[in-house]
């Protein structure tokens, strides 16, 4: 199959996804405790801003984890196989999902 498509593809996901975790580090900066000026309540607020940073950072680092390894498997002609029974993946499903590494069967099946 043609993987040109799916690299750019990639590529431009992970172009995305690194340039929201440099804009995002701010959010993550521990949060300041100054009671004096800052309530119980915003402090709470704060923290769970933090937490939910923390998650989508830690989901946007997962996604480039498999990013790079789809790009990787591209590289060495070894894209578009199920990681498990190595079957072919569905070009179908492989352009809904660029770095998928299961196929359907064993997707559903870890899950
Ligand atoms: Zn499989």
């Amino acid at each position: 199959m043609n993987t040109e498509s799916i690299r750019d593809q990639l590529l431009a996901r992970r172009a995305e996804l690194e340039a929201l975790r440099e804009g995002s580090g701010e959010s993550r900066a521990p949060v300041q405790l100054d009671q004096q000026s800052v309530g119980r309540l915003s402090r709470m607020d704060a923290m769970q801003q933090q937490a939910m940073a923390e998650a989508t950072e830690a989901q946007r680092a997962r996604e480039l984890a498999e990013i790079r390894a789809a790009l990787t498997r591209i590289e060495q002609d070894d894209y578009g196989y199920c990681e498990d029974c190595g079957t072919e993946i569905p070009e179908k499903r492989l352009l809904l999902y660029p770095a998928i590494r299961y196929c359907v069967a064993c997707q559903e099946s870890r899950e």
